[in-house]
Parts: C-alpha cells; structure tokens; sequence
C-alpha cells in the first residue's frame, strides 16, 4: 500500500471517531467552529455546513499548499471564517507579515523565481518583493457615512468569502503577495492557481506565508495554493461555489477564461503600452525614463513602454539620448532578424493571415541574449536594444515582453496618437506621453482611454514609483476596476439608521 493511501486512511479513519465522538457521522456536515450556531454564516452567505469533517480534516497541515483545488477551496473558507474571527487587527497582522517576509526573502525568492521561470531580471526580481511594503492595507478601507434629517448611513467595505485568483508567469510570486495582501487587508481568503512554468516558486512563498500566518495567528490555510496548477484546477476553482469571485492576471486567454466561466471576475488583462514623444519636453529626460520602463526585468512589466512614436524632427535626438542612457541601436537587418526568431506563426492558425505568437524562448530574456540572436555583440550593460521600424511592424503591433524597443517617426501629434491607439488594441491599459503641451497631453489621454496615462515619467511612476500614488501588480484594465487595492476585493454593504443616532 502507497504512503499516500496509508495518509487519505488516517485521516478518514480520525475524521470518522472524530465524527462519532461528536454525534455525527462522518460524512455528515458540520458547522466549523468560527460558525458555531448559526446555519448561514452571515458574513458570507455561505451554508455554515458545507465543510465537512473529513474535508477538514484533510487540509489539516497542508500549509496552504493542496493538490486537490476544491479541497484548497474548503479550507480557504475555513480560514476566511477564522479571519473574521480575527478582526481588522488580525487582518492587519496578516499585512504586515506579508509585507516583512517579502522583505526579508527578497533576494533568495528573486532567485528562485529567476531559476524557475529563465525570464526577467534578478535586481528587478528583488525590486518587485521589496517593493510589496507599498501595497495598501486595512487603511485603504474607509467606510462612506451619511448623516442627515432621517438619521445616519453607513456604507462598509465587506469581504466577499473566498477569492479564486490566477497569477502569470512574469511576476509570480509578487503578483500572489500583493494579491493576498489586498484580499486578506479585505476580509477575505484565497485560492491560487499559479502559471505552470511559474508554480514552484510560488508554492514556496505561500507555503512560508501560510506557516507564518498560523504560527502568529493560528489561521490555517489562509492563502492556499494548488500544486501543480492545471487548466482542470482553475475550473474547479472558477466553479466551486464557495469561491465568490475571481480575480485573474494574464493575457487574453485567462481573462476570456474567466469572463466565461459565469463568475464575476476582476481582470487584469494584457496591454501593450505605447510613448508619444513631441519634442516639446526634455528629450534627454524622456529618453532616461523610457530606458528605465522598458528595460525594467527585461520589459515584462504589463505596464512597461512597448513602442515609442516621436515627431519626425526629434527623432535623431531621440534616439541618440536613448543610446546615451544605456540602449543599442539596432540596423534595420538585425531587427529583421531578431523579429523572425522572436514571433512564431502556429500552424492552423489564421488561414492563409496567420497571427503571430510570441516566441516564448525569447520573452524576458537579456540584451546580450536578443542581440546574439540579431547577429551582433553589444557592450556590456547594455539595458536595451532599440531599432527604427514602421508603425505596422510586428514588433509595434505585438505585447513582445522583451527587451527591444520599436520607435516609429510620425508627422504629427494626431497621427502620433492614432498610431498609439492602434497599436494599444483597445486593451485600456496604459500609455506614456513625454510632453509640455497641455493640447498634445489631452488629446492622447481622451482618445486612448488608458488606465494608466503617464505624462513625463517612466511607465513605473503609474505605480507609486516616481511619480504619486500606490502599487500593485493586478491592473484590472479589462474590467475597470483599475489599479487594484483592498476596495477592489470588497462588497459594498449599507446599513442604515432612521431618524436616531445624529447628534445635532
Ligand atoms: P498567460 O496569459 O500565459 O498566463 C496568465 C495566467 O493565466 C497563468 O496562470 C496561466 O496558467 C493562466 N491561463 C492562461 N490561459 C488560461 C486559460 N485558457 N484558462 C485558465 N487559465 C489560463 O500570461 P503570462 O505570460 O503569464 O503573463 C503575461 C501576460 O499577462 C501579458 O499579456 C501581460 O500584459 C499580462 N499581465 C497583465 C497584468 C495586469 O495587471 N493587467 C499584470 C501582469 C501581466
């Protein structure tokens, strides 16, 4: 007999005496402990006696980490209902862990991630985790009050239950940090279904989150996670109906995935960021803050500068100031080159118009790595490769996720912005413009509708560095719900009081 089939006995066996010396059977629902008396947890709506005995007991010791995603579901809601417990000051403490853990295990989590997923930077890996002490908490949740002739309203932010939350691959571990730090600051519990090439890591941190959660508050399970993640566990996750909403983070197909599922669901989708440069700001200024998005972990930030648009009279000032800060001018051969080997056209694909996909090999990988595969050999600290193109080139066209960084002449503002706009594809989700006309400013932001519009900084001072404001690597551009944040993981609750409690 297995080990494992010697464990799923023991538990059995312990969850049936466990059952009879509580009267009921086993297989028998019972209300959990946080859920003592009433039928309905009236927090969550959820029956209080879905959790079993035995599903309990299973989740017993997993720290978080279940093979099984609608046992990771159970537990989650068990958790949720001891979190409620637990109160605001135990959702703060759960913050404040998350936060000085992805402090502490910064580097050694960035180089685990690195080893796992081959893309991106390890400094900016680091960044990314150390950067999780500016993610709102419990303080982001003032409630709304009224007060008039007919007495006192009060709107409160609630917590939901459990959240199913899916993560990419390009920013694993931060994306489930600051995806927990919001969810919990809210009330809630939650499922993660990490990115398969991505999991590993992912599972270490929650596995150390959760252990550190139960030693400093006895929750158990608070932020689970299903190991090995599968398109199997999403769905079970999307339907398991203690799940009360999802929230997903990724490209075009995981946030269709969830828009079909029939859960209401907060999307982070794809984006491909474009840069209006007008020439009637500081040239230099633009050039440093373009290298630094663009460049940043290898241009895997959703956020980062995809293809730049500049006036045709700045356009050698331009790109001489980006070469100055720290970029390699590619000739239009090696652009050909490297585009041949970074976009690969699936067969079936497109009928005779076939729709290129990006090439993974290359996605988040180093300079040094693109250039080799250009056909030339860079210096040393090279940030990022840059090349003149057309505004239909593919590189323009397509989120490429690596460091090379198109840049198109245009005629004139409009057309600069009509370019923008097409090569955005309507995802909403951000746009640069380095600029000191007002006109120039208003007429990209109204046509483009972005979530993120930055006007003379880097694509990171849209998310509090550099420029004003908090951060967070979930950006429900497809939904709406902007840049996500405690609220974004709440219902909205009134309760209202007729006629009494005003004081005057
Ligand atoms: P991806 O879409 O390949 O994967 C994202 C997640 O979705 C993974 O966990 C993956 O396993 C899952 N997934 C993919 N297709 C699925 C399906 N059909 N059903 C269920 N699950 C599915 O993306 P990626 O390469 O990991 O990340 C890069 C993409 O994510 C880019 O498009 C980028 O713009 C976007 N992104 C957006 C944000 C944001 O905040 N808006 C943040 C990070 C990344």
């Amino acid at each position: 007999m297995s080990a494992t089939v010697n464990e799923t006995l023991i538990r059995d066996v312990v969850a049936e005496v466990l059952g009879r010396l509580g009267g009921v059977s086993a297989t028998a629902p019972v209300t959990t402990p946080a859920a003592a008396s009433p039928a309905v947890n009236p927090a969550c709506g959820c029956p209080a006696g879905k959790t079993t005995s035995s599903a309990k007991a299973a989740s017993r010791g997993k720290c978080g980490v279940f093979a099984d995603a609608n046992e990771a579901c159970v537990a989650a809601h068990e958790a949720y209902l001891q979190l409620s417990e637990a109160g605001v000051a135990g959702r703060r403490k759960v913050v404040e862990l998350i936060k000085e853990i992805c402090y502490a295990k910064a580097e050694e989590w960035g180089r685990l991630e690195l080893a796992e997923t081959r893309i991106g930077r390890l400094d900016h890996k680091i960044e990314k985790l150390q950067g999780q002490r500016g993610i709102p908490g419990v303080e982001f949740l003032n409630p709304y009050g009224l007060s008039g002739d007919h007495g006192i309203t009060l709107e409160e932010y609630a917590p939901f239950g459990v959240i199913g939350a899916i993560t990419p691959s390009t920013h694993s571990i931060p994306t489930m940090a600051c995806n927990i730090i919001s969810m919990v600051a809210a009330g809630n519990a939650a499922v993660f279904n990490a990115h398969p090439g991505a999991y590993k890591c992912a599972v270490t941190a929650a596995r150390y989150f959760n252990q550190a959660i139960q030693h400093e508050l006895g929750i158990e399970n608070l932020a689970c996670i299903v190991e090995p993640p599968t398109l199997e566990s999403f769905n079970a996750i999307a339907k398991n109906e203690l799940v009360k909403l999802l929230c997903v983070t990724g490209g075009p197909g995981v946030v269709q995935a969830a828009m079909a599922s029939g859960k209401r669901a907060v999307c982070a989708g794809p984006g491909n960021p474009p840069v209006l440069v007008d020439g009637t700001s500081c040239l230099d200024n633009a050039a440093k803050c373009i290298v630094f998005g663009a460049a940043y972990d290898n241009n895997l930030l959703c956020i980062g500068e995809k293809e730049v648009f500049v006036l045709e009279p700045y356009f050698d000032k331009l790109m001489a100031a980006l070469e100055k800060h720290g970029a390699f001018r590619l000739n239009n051969s090696q652009i050909e080159t490297l585009a041949k080997a970074a976009f690969v056209f699936p067969p079936g694909q497109g009928a005779g118009c076939p729709h290129p996909v990006v090439n993974r090999d290359l996605i988040g990988k180093d300079p040094e790595v693109l250039a080799k595969v250009a056909g030339v050999t860079i210096p040393r600290g090279t940030q990022l490769l840059i090349g003149e193109t057309t505004a239909d080139h593919i590189f323009v066209e397509e989120e490429q996720m690596m460091p090379f960084l198109p840049v198109v002449r245009v005629k004139s503002v409009a057309e600069g912005v009509v370019a923008s706009k097409k090569a955005e594809h309507g995802y909403k989700h951000s746009a640069m413009i380095h600029s000191h006309d007002v006109a120039n400013m208003t007429a990209m932001g109204k046509a483009l509708e972005t979530t993120l519009f930055i006007k003379n900084g880097s694509c990171l001072a849209g998310l509090g560095s550099g420029g004003e404001g908090y951060s967070n690597f979930s950006i429900a551009t497809t939904t709406g719900e902007g840049i996500c944040n405690p609220r974004t993981f709440t219902r909205v609750r009134r309760c209202v009081m007729v006629d009494k409690l005003r004081i005057f």
